[in-house]
């Protein structure tokens, strides 16, 4: 990752010090180099070309507008799984047709903006939700393209929070239920079978798993042709891993030839629905230390990021790696330490038993693979105002999600009418 490096003594995002981001938007702040998001981007397009296959970047790993029209500039298009999102990808210039509507709970009136905003594809979980789109596009009078989501029932080996493709999951439609689901699709009057889709976990560190569940839904879409039904687009989902700590996942390129070879001869276009592995090593969290406090076992690095701004560590027992703004020189001692934030949880915490050089009040701590389920999943717990998110392309850098105040925090509630002012 050297869009983030040190120089001159300083870590720097591309050609800004994080230093000279601090002053001016203080901290905590989220900053995302936009040469990494392409280069990742470029990664996937370049394996992608000689392939019938499109791109839709899995806004929910990080919907910053500017982060979305970058994508979408290069030609991604959108995997949504809620209307706000889809209102991004539009705001952000995704046109409609390029969008996919995923998610195991769509409403009625969601199916519905979707339908009207034109959305081009929607995977649909379940033999209720086909029933419920059949109807609210009759009421449109347009016909729905969609896909069913299968369950493969396939180990991702991932932690259990982010697997998503095994029986006991509550995502797609079980295999074994697959063809009623797509006998039942055939016969609704307002629903276009147009595929098959599939998405099996998150932070994937090997391909095995990729392959075990193509082969699975590979076995089914012959079946399901076998029935007359038309399968031809293959949505494979996301879920390649990234770097966090010392995990090897496979490159971009090996990924999508795993892909193709055992897509090939099927004749179906395929989607790849990245998120993590497009953002999350492109983005780090900056903090700054409020104060050390000395404990009988441990040292506690007290900073001003908390779980409210970064849950992963929390709640997926995640690791990130951690390092001083100002470079620590080669020979610094360490010490064994926890950083945490000021929140009254035992649980807020973003590294624990860490070996780090000493720190002291004022320095700057840059969390790192940070740019994916980090912002998004930010709350304002503790009244703890979100976190300003920061973009960086060479030596510019300008803020694309300004922290909010706490008088705009507090104005955007309403005393009830019988108490008064
Ligand atoms: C979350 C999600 C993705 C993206 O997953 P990553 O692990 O971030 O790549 C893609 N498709 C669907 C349906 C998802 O729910």
């Amino acid at each position: 990752m050297t869009s983030f490096a040190y120089k001159d003594g300083e870590m720097h995002a591309e050609g800004v010090a994080l230093k000279a981001i601090a002053q001016q938007v203080g901290t905590p702040f989220y900053c995302y180099s936009a040469e990494a998001l392409r280069a990742a981007f470029g990664e996937f397009a370049g394996g992608m070309k000689g392939l019938n296959a499109s791109l839709c970047y899995a806004l929910k790993a990080n919907s910053n507008l500017a982060v979305i029209k970058l994508f979408g500039d290069l030609g991604a298009g959108a995997d949504i799984v809620s209307v706000g999102e889809m209102q991004r990808a539009l705001a952000a210039g995704i046109p409609a047709r390029r969008i996919v509507y995923s998610g195991v709970g769509k409403k009625a009136g969601e199916l519905a903006a979707a339908l009207q905003a034109g959305v081009g594809q929607i995977n649909v979980e379940s033999s209720a939700e086909l029933e419920t789109l059949n109807a609210v596009a009759g009421q449109l009078g347009v016909k729905a393209d969609i896909t069913i989501r299968v369950n493969p029932d396939i180990d991702a080996g991932t932690h259990e929070k982010i697997t998503t493709g095994r029986k006991e999951n509550k995502f797609g439609i079980d295999l074994d239920l697959a063809r009623d689901a797509f006998a039942k699709a055939g016969k609704l009057a307002n629903l276009r079978v147009v595929g098959i889709a599939m998405h099996i976990g998150s932070q994937l560190t090997t391909l095995d798993p990729y392959r075990a569940a193509i082969v699975r839904v590979r076995d089914l879409i012959q079946q399901l042709r076998a029935d007359g039904h038309r399968i031809d687009r293959f949505d494979i989902g996301g879920g390649l891993g990234i770097v966090y700590a010392d995990e090897q996942p496979p490159s971009i390129a090996d990924f999508i030839q795993v892909v193709g070879k055992e897509t090939a001869g099927l004749g179906c276009e395929l989607t790849f629905e990245p998120g993590r592995r497009l953002v999350g090593e492109a983005g780090v969290l900056v903090s700054e230390v409020i104060l050390v406090k000395p404990g009988v076992s441990k040292t506690f690095v007290i900073v001003d990021a908390a779980m409210n701004d970064l849950i992963r560590p929390t709640l997926y027992e995640a690791w990130h790696d951690i390092l001083p703004v100002r470079q620590p020189r080669p020979d610094a001692a360490t010490i064994r330490c926890d950083i945490v934030g000021p929140i009254c949880e035992s649980g807020d915490y973003l590294a624990q038993n860490r070996d780090l050089p000493a720190l002291s009040a004022g320095e700057l701590i840059m969390v790192r693979s940070a740019g994916a389920y980090g912002a998004v999943m930010a709350s304002s717990y503790n009244s703890r105002p979100l976190a300003p998110e920061v973009m960086v392309d060479g030596m510019r850098f300008a803020v694309t999600r300004p922290r909010p105040t706490i008088e705009e925090m507090i104005s955007a509630e309403r005393l009830p009418p019988w108490m008064g002012n």
